[in-house]
């Protein structure tokens, strides 16, 4: 066996041996990563090694499986390893700062690995971290009438945990006074048709109501990301003081669990399967439906007649069956009661509906809620 043959086998072996972490990508999770960063002593998946060839002073990548690997890159591999450059590289990663997954949208990988290796933010002897606090700063928000992204000025204040944003310049009233409480904030990239989409969820009056906003900026706007997350971790500090943070951070900020088309049937499934956008949030317990995607907030007020987008609430307890027509699409709480303070889902009928959907291609069943959260 050549050394190429012998060092491609030592290299392969490493990406499974126990206790170096190197089965899963160093940067985003991602099972199985088949390249490496050589300079940095880590493995990593395809979709990171993209963002790690983009700074070649500090990264520099080959493939395990179609490069050549020298005696010393391989030693030097084996020294090092995922946990063990983690350990060095991410010693003080915020507890309100986002790690991203695999299916995370790229701007948020892109924006860890260059906090990560690039401005060394999370190790040992790095600068003190302080909490982001008040942020201001302007942001391209999609207009409620039209899909045109204007510039507005957004504000955030996290001791007084609200977010504002002006229409006009200085001087003049906020447009919306926004509660952190109530805020969720998800990256939408496709649905809103920008690399940098973010999407910002709130109540007002019992609706939910959408905000779709961008920077030019890719470290601008997941800045922004984490500046609500540690403004909702303020927030919930204050709210729930008896929990560890560790119990909080999963609700600083969530995914949708399911998203996508199908057409939708009225009450009297006697009407024709209109093309609906769905989406699932477990936290929330609610399926939402909407006309549009790309909604602000006109639409969510449940009303009797005709009803675009009313809300519905999906209890993980209910049947719930998408994909087949003629199915039932859950019956259950009205906004702001959390299911877990609802003595009987059954006796509920206030907002009661049932919806036949026929899925638009085969969508699996969403997984499970998970438990009951604290009452955000
Ligand atoms: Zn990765």
């Amino acid at each position: 066996m050549g050394d190429r043959e012998r060092n491609k086998k030592r290299l392969l072996e490493l990406l499974q041996a126990a206790g170096t972490g190197n089965s899963h990508c160093a940067d985003c999770g991602a099972a199985d990563p088949d390249w490496a960063s050589y300079k940095l002593g880590v493995f990593i998946c395809l979709n990171c090694c993209g963002v790690h060839r983009n700074f070649p002073d500090i990264s520099k990548v080959k493939s395990v499986r179609l490069d050549f690997w020298d005696d010393s890159i391989v030693e030097f591999m084996t020294r090092n390893g995922n946990l063990h450059v983690k350990a060095k590289f991410e010693a003080r990663v915020p507890a309100f700062y986002y790690i991203p997954q695999a299916n995370d949208c790229l701007v948020l990988k892109e924006q860890w690995i260059r906090a990560k290796y690039e401005r060394r933010e999370f190790m040992a002897d790095g600068e003190t971290i302080s909490l982001p606090g008040n942020r201001e700063g302007f942001l391209w928000k999609r207009g409620r009438n039209n899909s045109q992204f204007l510039r507005r000025r957004f504000v955030l204040l996290a001791r007084e945990g609200l977010l504002k944003y002006y229409t006009k310049e200085e001087g003049k009233s906020p447009k919306a006074v926004i509660s952190i409480k109530d805020l969720n904030a998800t990256f939408q990239t496709e649905k809103i048709g920008h690399p940098h989409g973010l999407q910002i969820t709130y109540r007002r009056d019992s609706h939910v109501r959408n905000l779709f906003v961008y920077h030019e900026s890719g470290k601008e706007i997941v800045d922004w990301f984490n500046a609500l997350r540690a403004a909702r971790l303020q927030y919930l500090k204050m709210a729930f003081p008896e929990l560890p943070e560790s119990e909080l951070v999963p609700f600083l900020t969530r995914n949708y669990l399911k998203q996508g088309f199908m057409e939708k049937t009225g009450p009297k499934q006697k009407e024709p399967f209109k093309k609906r956008w769905f989406a699932l949030d477990s936290h929330e317990r609610r399926l939402l439906y909407y006309k549009n995607p790309l909604l602000h907030q006109q639409r969510v007020a449940a009303t009797a007649g005709d009803p675009l987008t009313e809300e519905l609430a999906a209890a993980e307890h209910l049947e719930l069956l998408v994909g087949r027509r003629s199915s039932h699409l859950g019956l259950g709480c009205p906004p702001l009661v959390p299911c877990s303070q609802q003595p009987s889902l059954a006796m509920n009928s206030a907002k009661t509906e049932t919806v036949a959907v026929a899925a638009l291609e085969p969508h699996q069943l969403p997984e499970p809620s998970p438990p009951p959260h604290p009452g955000i």
